[in-house]
């Protein structure tokens, strides 16, 4: 199973609309036939709308009557937890998502053959994605992060389930195709950059943000550790006015929570040139380069907070 996802009341209120949270984390059930999926019958999955977890399959889908969206069986045994409660007096069991909690309906034993279940569902818990009928590239997102030496920054989001590959380059500098060379000197603007495409229904915006926290310092104002110069500065370079205001939102909810100013750069995304190949893949083509081994350990930990 992945890593759990824990989050703070206030962030799960930032990251989902006001029914989702309400029916997510307070357990709430949405009106009987008015939910998004009650009548959806695409091929695809549905994956939690929380954390993009797989929750079930269309193949398992069926028409209840209930005016929920009715499943015979979860996407697996591991995904999908139950939970034993007791409300008005009546014994049911609460069907939650195994990896951040999220509240999703109840399951019942009057379902078709051959499970016999009915997992009952809200709509506001799913969020359905195409298996079908759609190109894989349309599914992958960008997103562009700097935080210091790029070797690292690319090793520790190779790491991160939903990432489909990650290169590493410069962007935000003043000449046309940079080397590295040019790069190092400091002073061209640029800033090693690493340029990642990603799943969005696997892992979010805000799941990548949470790791580009704890690769480096944001406090740290053009360093990271014996790195020092613009090159290393902390960029986020945002591809849609989404991204951005979830940049925003992550820079204020981290200042709080920090002594000294966040000094991360948030700017629109500029041309991206990808570094000499000799660059790419730079810690597995490296695995004994002692300095990012020093960098990745320490810093997946995350920053000293106030
Ligand atoms: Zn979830």
């Amino acid at each position: 199973m992945k890593d759990k996802v824990i989050r703070t009341e206030a962030e799960w209120r930032e990251l989902l609309t006001p029914d989702q949270f309400r029916i997510t984390r307070l357990g709430s059930t949405e009106e009987p036939f008015t939910g998004e999926y009650n009548d959806h019958k695409d091929d695809g999955v549905y994956r939690c709308a929380s954390c993009g977890q797989e929750l079930f399959r269309s193949d398992h889908k069926y028409d209840s009557g209930s005016g929920w969206p009715s499943f015979s069986s979860p996407f697996n045994d591991q995904n999908v937890t139950e939970r034993s409660e007791i409300s008005l007096g009546k014994r049911s069991t609460e069907i939650l998502c195994s990896r951040c909690d999220a509240h999703l309906g109840h399951v019942f034993s009057d379902g078709p053959k051959p499970t016999g279940l009915r997992y009952c569902t809200n709509s506001a818990a799913l969020k359905f994605g195409k298996t079908e009928n759609i190109s894989k590239e349309s599914q992958y997102e960008t997103a562009t992060f700097g935080a210091g030496c790029f070797w690292c920054t690319e090793a520790l989001f190779k790491t991160l389930d939903g990432v489909r590959s990650v290169k590493v380059g410069y962007m935000g500098g003043n000449i046309p195709n940079p080397s590295y060379e040019q790069v190092y000197s400091g002073e061209s603007g640029y800033a090693e950059v690493a340029q990642i495409e990603y799943d969005p229904a696997i892992v979010s915006y805000p799941e990548l943000l949470d790791l580009f926290r704890k690769v480096h310092d944001p406090t740290s104002l053009n360093q990271q550790g014996a790195d020092v110069g613009t090159q290393y500065r902390s960029a986020i370079f945002y591809h849609s006015p989404e991204q951005k205001d979830a940049a925003v939102r992550w820079m204020e909810t981290l200042q709080k929570e920090l002594c000294k100013p966040v000094v991360t750069e948030i700017a629109p995304v500029e041309k991206f040139y990808e570094a000499e190949n000799y660059h790419q893949d730079y810690y597995r083509n490296n695995p004994n380069a002692a300095y990012c081994r020093v960098v990745i350990a320490p810093k997946v930990d995350g920053i000293v907070n106030c």
